[in-house]
């Protein structure tokens, strides 16, 4: 379905060219000087009007549509206007890249492994497209460069510093690439799509004390393994079976030699969850579970239990006009509706999304043949570049259909 595509080849080459040199220079969360001044640099030349320094490395670019309202609505409806914001995060991995391609990362020890490199290259291809464009469209269109994504909440840095504000926005949107789906599909998914992000730190606290005489102690790893088989129980037994939601304890340590019961073990895990309201429930469910276990065994506990990122839901008809745009690119049948979109990977998106409806959706970006294959963070990601002109063509004409 390249037909559909409207983008000359000097804007693919920028494209290509664009996320390899980001590619090539990648920066970890709230360090990403470099990217954010190509990116303020790239938006003031293109003729937008550009904030600095929003959520500490961020960069907002607002430009106004010039395309007149509708006379009968110009007065009557002048406070129900459309603002729209376009968000791409910036931030790369502490993760050693072992691809060997000319474009592979020269800050060793930090990789663009998640493809933030081709979302900031497709939001600056859009964002060029829509100045050439502004007859097309109405009302104020804002591009957020968000900082660290990856665990450092850049979304709510942006949001504090009031990105959805002044001009007001009414929908956000924001793609990202997806090794799960081939290149020349995207998944579109009205609802909650990506799982709430948690993570807890627990130390379980006994008596230590001699390997043969248990009777003196509160063995710490005994009760630590029975805490952690009780915890699966949240997911078995409390939440709804057709509720998803994931209880991993990720490490484990304790003790000191094979003859002295531990005194104290600590676990970090994550939990994962899609509803709201188990969203809102789990943290009580987890703590009734480690108290009533400790309890039980004389041992007392330390839970530090945190949200990282709420459960990203999608609205419904912001998701409808994303899907036919993507339907007029690369064809209905390759539009991937059904459950397979969903992850229990999480994301800061979901900050914007619990404020103003809108819509995240996925770009295939796998190629078998060319072994583009390996999962996101993974020191051998990479993509196929040709699903980003896809991309650029579809948040062009939803933005111009939202801001119509
Ligand atoms: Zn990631
Ligand atoms: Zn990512």
């Amino acid at each position: 379905m390249q037909s559909a595509l409207s983008l000359s080849p000097s804007e693919i080459e920028q494209l290509i060219s664009d996320r390899r040199d980001l590619h090539a220079h990648p920066e970890l969360g709230y360090n990403e000087q470099r990217t954010a001044a190509m990116v303020a640099e790239r938006l003031a030349a293109h003729g937008y009007e550009v904030t600095r320094q929003v959520g500490r490395t961020g960069i907002v670019g607002l430009i106004e549509g010039t395309k007149p309202a509708p006379e009968a609505e110009s007065v009557a409806t002048a406070g129900a206007a459309r603002g729209l914001l376009y968000r791409a995060d910036m931030d790369a991995l502490p993760v050693r890249e072992e691809n060997t391609v000319a474009y592979r990362s020269q800050n060793d020890g930090v990789m663009h492994a998640c493809g933030h490199d081709a979302h900031v290259a497709i939001a600056l291809a859009v964002a060029r497209r829509m100045a050439e464009a502004r007859e097309t469209f109405r009302g104020p269109l804002k591009f957020a460069f968000q900082p660290a994504e990856e665990g450092g909440n850049g979304a709510v840095a942006m949001i504090e510093d009031g990105v959805l504000n002044a001009p007001d926005v009414t929908a956000a949107i924001g793609l990202h690439v997806w090794n799960n789906f081939p290149a020349g599909t995207v998944g579109v998914y009205a609802g909650p799509m990506m799982a709430a992000v948690d993570e807890f730190a627990l130390v379980i606290e006994g008596r230590g004390g001699h390997g043969a005489m248990p009777q003196q102690t509160v063995d710490a790893i005994v009760v630590a393994a029975q805490v952690v088989t009780a915890l699966q129980t949240i997911v078995s037994r409390n939440v709804s079976p057709l509720d998803a939601a994931v209880v991993t304890v990720g490490k484990i340590t304790g003790g000191s030699a094979f003859n002295v019961i531990a005194g104290a073990v600590e676990m970090r895990g994550t939990v994962r969850t899609f509803s709201t309201e188990t969203h809102a429930r789990i943290p009580e469910m987890f703590e009734r579970v480690v108290r009533g276990v400790c309890d039980s065994m004389g041992a007392s506990y330390a839970l530090d239990y945190k949200r990282q990122t709420p459960p990203l839901v999608n609205n419904a008809e912001v998701c409808e006009l994303v899907a036919d745009c993507a339907a007029e690119v690369v064809g209905r049948d390759r539009v991937i509706r059904d459950e397979s979109v969903r992850t229990m990977g999480g994301e800061d998106m979901s900050y914007f999304l619990e404020r103003v409806p809108g819509c995240y959706f996925f770009l295939g970006t796998r190629n078998e043949a060319r072994g583009l294959v390996h999962p996101h963070h993974s020191p051998r990601f990479d993509i196929d570049e040709s699903a980003m002109a896809s991309g650029v063509e579809i948040m062009t004409r939803v933005i111009k259909r939202y801001l119509a």
